[in-house]
């Protein structure tokens, strides 16, 4: 499952960016996740509330952020936000497109108690 090993690699972000041996909290995470990611939140939260137990990131919630979508059409050089693949430009309906944002997921922050 796609969504547990992405859980598995938030948990090991933050433990490499608290100092080992600190009485330090974790209790938020912030996601930014891109609509094109075919990360499924619901699944990955699961996920998350499964690993995060007996670590320390027991009381950490997860702030997820959606980041839109974004391409540039390869004919015409339009900027245009989707939402999914299998979208044309809006200008000149060409499916000949780069991706430039949404296939993201980055762990933005991570909010410690000290
Ligand atoms: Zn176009």
């Amino acid at each position: 499952m796609h969504e547990l090993s992405i859980a598995q690699s938030i948990l090991s972000i933050a433990e490499n960016a608290v100092p080992k041996n600190s009485n330090a909290v974790v209790t938020g995470i912030g996601l930014q996740i891109g609509e094109l990611s075919s990360i499924e939140i619901e699944s990955l939260e699961f996920a998350f509330s499964v690993i995060k137990a007996e670590t320390l990131l027991q009381k950490a919630e997860l702030n997820i952020e959606i980041v839109k979508g974004e391409a540039r059409c390869n004919e015409c050089k339009t900027i245009f936000l989707l939402s999914s693949y299998g979208t044309c430009c809006p200008i000149c309906k060409s499916y000949s497109m780069k991706i430039l944002k949404g296939k993201e997921m980055k762990v933005f922050n991570i909010t410690v108690d000290e």
